[in-house]
């Protein structure tokens, strides 16, 4: 399958990695699935579980919070079609640990977001890439990323 999101959605994305900077930020990816495509229609954002230092290397998404994202989606008519989260001073690829706690067939986008070169507050979003699982779960295989305006 594919991922198509808006340039104003992945903007959002980026400004969420941005301000949790030096922390990973993290939320849910809601949506619709049209033909082979997952098409995403809006963000829910979640927060990191993880406390301290280990906010910034590591997401946390509860049981809780999965069902408050399956919950919102229902009430939209939307389901939800896979995570983001950011990867501070880290490459926007998907960690072992990421690999460990994914579920098949969901999208997941990784952010990096760099420290700022100012020395202000937050963090300078850099690319991002998106992921699902292999079939077997052994690794993250790189899925299509498709911009452009979503159908109506
Ligand atoms: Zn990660």
């Amino acid at each position: 399958m594919a991922l198509r999101i808006t340039e104003a959605l992945l903007d959002e994305i980026r400004r969420h990695g941005a301000r949790a900077y030096p922390n990973e930020c993290c939320g849910a990816m809601l949506g619709v699935v049209n033909g082979d495509t997952k098409e995403v229609r809006e963000l829910l954002s979640l927060d990191n579980r993880r406390e301290g230092e280990a906010a910034r290397t590591r997401f946390l998404i509860t049981a809780d919070d999965y069902r408050l994202a399956e919950k919102t989606a229902r009430e939209k008519e939307l389901e939800i079609l896979g995570f983001y989260h950011s990867h501070p001073d880290h490459p926007a690829r998907p960690s072992e640990f990421d690999r460990e706690h994914a579920w098949p067939w969901y999208s997941y986008i990784v952010v990096r977001v760099a420290r700022r070169k100012d020395g202000q507050a937050g963090g300078e979003p850099q690319e991002a890439t998106n992921w699902v699982l292999a079939e077997d779960r052994s690794r993250f295989l790189p899925e299509e990323m498709r911009g452009s305006a979503a159908t109506p």
